[in-house]
């Protein structure tokens, strides 16, 4: 019996030196965040100086977070069928606790009475497997100031779009991002709200990767993949229809700085840069 229970602890002993030796073998950069599969557009860092670049990774998203803006520069997800559950919308809109204790938190009051929807970058009907994940994309970090219209027509349709892409048997790796300075929502034109804490983009984009469900998805991207890439004007007289807005991932890096699909091998990653998406939009 002794030997046995000698035995037993050599066995876990070893069972747990393999543990130990494993992890080591991956580094940090090859254990990819889900959200981050198709790289990281701006180079965010979580070094608190780097107050306007500041990478937040979430379990339901990751972000570069702007402190002086008090938006996201961009948010950075993956959906498949998985993260689509029954969770109910909580509407639980408030301050991301987890921003840098000395910095601002913008507030779920911030945009009160501005004529601006606190508009979600990650969907809350993207995120309903559980009601922890339908709640965390209710943080202030995942809103922008966004045009009423803009939000619940133009961007609502290229939502609902998505999400039938993906209940249709794909999966889809989604990037969106806001720049420039002045909107106009429901009240007219404004550049900042909350005493100027929070900046009002002039821009909205959002860049869209279709793959068929299924594994190692990197390596099953090709110049065929489809890649939507859109650009709206932050304002409430914008068409509805968002297929006009169809850009090229080329035009949203010259006008952000930022390099998308920038894990792609060169020649692959410039051929789905430089093409307009002409597919369907509903
Ligand atoms: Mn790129």
């Amino acid at each position: 019996m002794k030997k046995h229970i000698r035995y037993l602890f050599l066995l876990i002993f070893v069972i747990g030196c393999k543990e130990t030796e494993v992890i080591p073998d991956k580094s940090p950069d090859l254990i990819a965040n889900e959200h981050l599969v198709l790289g990281n557009p701006s180079n965010a860092t979580t070094d608190i100086n780097n107050s306007n670049n500041y990478l937040m990774e979430k379990p339901q998203y990751a972000l570069s977070y702007s402190r002086d803006r008090g938006t996201p520069n961009w948010v950075s997800w993956h959906l498949t069928q998985d993260w689509i559950g029954s969770a109910p919308r909580q509407d639980d809109f408030r301050a991301d606790n987890t921003l840098p204790s000395s910095w601002y938190k913008v507030s779920p009051n911030s945009y009160s009475g501005s004529g601006f929807d606190r508009g979600h970058n990650t969907p809350s009907a993207d995120r309903t497997r559980t009601i922890e994940d339908n709640s965390a994309t209710f943080l202030m970090t995942n809103m922008i100031p966004q045009a009423p219209n803009n939000n619940q027509q133009s961007w609502a349709n290229l939502e609902d779009y998505t999400r039938d892409l993906v209940k249709a048997g794909n999966e889809v790796y989604v990037i969106m991002g806001s720049y420039g300075v002045g909107g106009i929502g429901s009240n007219g034109a404004k550049t900042t709200l909350d005493n100027g804490r929070v900046t009002v983009p002039s821009q909205i984009w959002k860049v869209i990767v279709v793959l068929t469900e299924g594994e190692d998805d990197l390596n099953r991207i090709t110049t065929s993949t489809r890649v939507i890439a859109v650009n709206t004007p932050n304002t409430n007289s914008i068409n509805s229809s968002w297929g006009s807005y169809r850009t090229t991932v080329d035009t949203i890096e010259a006008a952000t700085g930022y390099d998308l699909l920038s894990v792609l091998p060169d020649d692959l990653e410039a051929s789905l840069e430089d093409k307009i998406d002409a597919g369907p939009t509903q």
